[in-house]
């Protein structure tokens, strides 16, 4: 009997990896550290969109950063770390940030994510309840200038690729796109059809699918390494023992640079920990809201409205601050209307606070390669703000790279060796 692929990560990434290689017939199984959806793919916002495509290095962004520092109300937060890792990572951010590679980085997400909500349709037609709705988004803004050169921003990057309303829309309407809106917002615009799932209950709808297919998920089993024969992996070293297998895929999240190493390849990944936290309004959110100058966003999930947002660089790890989900809500407010009068009251306002590290690597593009070095070993990682949204084109086309031997052109500003330069 051949060996299975092992995928190593029950993220949404790991999870429609695993997905598309075993609906090709082969066997596969799942190996994940502690549950299913435990790392970043929980309490993300779980938008599904064509319309933020934007890698997060962009032109300006580092002067934002760097007033940032020591500021952990900013949306854009930075804890500098005594790390050279650290320090070469921000150095290669600063240099993603131009226009040019912005540009670029821009039309190859939104270009891989052309085939989106088809295969999320796909994964429905299958059976599996990916929770999507297509609510569309809403784009809130405290001022209409602001909100202009977002759309126009977002116009010149499209390229047709979605739709894009003609103009924004100012004044009293502008709150009345979403009734949650407070009347603080005076220009706003609605992208129609963008999408939103519960991330975690897709991830776990994904999960029973594949055990239904036989596919085995190790949960709690840590891998820690390899085995090799010549260049080819043929075992993963697992906290449990070994687990043969035909070749493997690190999709790992935040944790992935790790394994990595193990195949002797250097990722220059870190965390941008976001943080997350669900409420009860009224009225509710009926679209997903995107609130311009604070960087925060509501979705409408599982019958409350998740808020989340910021993006802070201090190392990858779960440490939750406090005074950043009190940022987050703060930054709210000015959008959503005093839904909240002092922080201490947040605590009882509020369920499920989280932090989860999104996954970055520095020009904001992910990997989605074979690791050099290896005949059959693969990443796919570092889809920072994305994860959910490419989750199944991620899957979907390194299924097809693992099952070919060839690296679909889409593909090719995902690869490994763009990081070595
Ligand atoms: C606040 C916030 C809001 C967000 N909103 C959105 C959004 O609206 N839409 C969107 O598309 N994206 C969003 N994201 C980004 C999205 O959450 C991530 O891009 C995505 O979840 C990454 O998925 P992943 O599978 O790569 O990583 P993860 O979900 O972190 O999965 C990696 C898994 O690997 C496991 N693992 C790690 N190391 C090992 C090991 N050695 N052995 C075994 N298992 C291991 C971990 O336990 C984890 O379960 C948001 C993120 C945050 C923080």
């Amino acid at each position: 009997m051949t060996a299975p692929v092992v995928v190593i990560g029950g993220g949404v990434v790991g999870l429609c990896t695993a997905y598309y290689l075993a609906e090709a017939g082969l066997a596969v199984e799942v190996v994940e550290r502690r549950g299913i959806a435990s790392g970043a793919s929980r309490g993300n916002a779980g938008w599904v969109c064509l319309s933020h495509s934007t890698p997060v290095p962009a032109p300006g962004v580092l002067r934002y950063v760097l007033k940032s520092l020591g500021r952990p109300d900013s949306p854009l937060y930075l804890r500098p770390l005594p790390d050279p890792a650290f320090a070469r990572w921000l150095w290669r951010f600063w240099r993603s940030s131009t226009p040019a590679a912005f540009r670029r980085g821009y039309a190859a997400i939104a270009e891989l994510n052309r085939d989106t909500f088809e295969l999320f349709d796909g994964l429905g037609e299958a059976g599996i309840d990916t929770t999507l709705s297509r609510p569309g988004m809403v784009h809130a803004f405290l001022s209409a200038t602001e909100a202009r050169h977002h759309l126009a921003v977002q116009r010149e990057m499209a390229e047709g690729r979605y739709p894009l309303p003609d103009d924004v829309t100012t004044g009293a309407a502008a709150h009345r796109l979403d009734g949650a809106l407070s009347p603080r917002v005076r220009a706003a615009y609605l992208v129609e059809g963008e999408g939103v799932v519960d991330p975690e209950a897709f991830s776990r709808a994904l999960g029973g699918a594949l055990t239904a297919a036989g596919v085995k998920i190790h949960e709690n089993s840590e891998a820690t390494g390899f085995r090799y024969a010549g260049d080819r992996v043929i075992g993963l070293r697992t906290e449990q023992g070994e687990i043969p297998c035909s070749a493997v895929v690190v999709a790992a999240g935040m944790r992935s640079p790790a394994l990595l190493r193990e195949l002797r390849h250097a990722l220059p990944l870190q965390a941008g920990k976001g943080y997350s936290f669900s409420v009860d309004l009224e009225p509710a959110p009926r679209h997903t809201l995107y609130f311009g100058e604070r960087r925060t966003v509501a979705s409408p999930i599982g019958g409350t409205t998740r808020i989340a947002g910021t993006m802070e660089l201090s190392g990858n790890n779960n440490r939750l601050d406090w005074r950043r989900i009190v940022a987050v809500a703060r930054a709210s407010r000015h959008y959503l209307g005093p839904w909240f009068e002092d922080p201490d009251d947040l605590v009882a306002l509020i369920r499920d606070p989280w932090v989860g590290g999104r996954p970055f690597l520095p020009d904001g593009l992910p990997v989605i390669d074979r690791v050099p070095g290896h005949d059959n070993a693969y990443a796919a990682t570092g889809h920072g703000m994305l994860g959910v949204t490419l989750g199944p084109v991620t899957g979907r086309r390194l299924a097809d790279f693992i099952l070919t031997g060839r690296r679909p052109g889409s593909l090719a500003p995902f690869g490994l060796a763009r990081l070595q330069r």
